[in-house]
């Protein structure tokens, strides 16, 4: 009865919930001194990263991967370009890695666009971190929210910045579907 608790009314499953991390775009060119600085996104920010990811059951790492010409780049100065040290992981590498963004005509802020990728996504809970907070990491939550409304969504966020430097969660875009936690509450 490994996961199962006998109580006066029977046996109930305390098998616990599959969890799985999603890290945004943790990225040279989005930390301090990168090509696109993200507020708060700093050494220490990259090890608050790294220490909550040993307590998911599945984690899916995004990046942006960026041709030398980008539709993007008449809004944002020029990142990620692929191939460039920008480019790579500020963390260390997933089993999972979603590159997005490769097509020069088309924006990508998220890489689950029209529900792409999102059959991957084995947690019954899925915690949403990374960079940045007002653009990809809010069309992630968006975009999990429309094609996967089975799962319990949570952003968690004190590893959430923003560009333009708020606090993530000050402003609920979700229609509170999304559950803003922070790091604290996952130990
Ligand atoms: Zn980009």
């Amino acid at each position: 009865m490994l996961g199962h608790l006998a109580t006066r009314h029977g046996f109930y499953d305390t098998t616990p919930m599959k969890k799985t991390l999603i890290i945004v775009d943790v990225q040279y060119d989005f930390l301090e001194g990168g090509a696109l600085p993200v507020a708060g996104a700093d050494a220490a920010y990259v090890s608050a990263v790294e220490r909550i990811r040993p307590f998911f059951h599945q984690e899916i790492l995004t990046a942006d991967n960026h041709p030398q010409e980008h539709v993007s780049f008449g809004t944002f100065p020029p990142h990620c370009i692929a191939g460039t040290h920008g480019a790579e992981l500020a963390i260390e590498p997933g089993q999972t890695i979603l590159l997005k963004g490769e097509s020069p005509d088309a924006d990508e802020f998220s890489a689950f666009g029209g529900g792409k990728n999102c059959s991957k996504i084995i947690g019954d809970e899925v915690y949403v971190i990374g960079l940045a907070g007002d653009y990809c990491v809010k069309q992630t939550l968006s975009d999990l929210l429309e094609f996967l409304p089975g799962k319990k969504l949570f952003a968690v966020t004190d590893l959430i910045k923003s560009v333009d430097g708020s606090e993530y969660g000050e402003i609920d875009y979700f229609s509170e579907k999304v559950h803003f936690i922070t790091s604290a509450d996952l130990f």
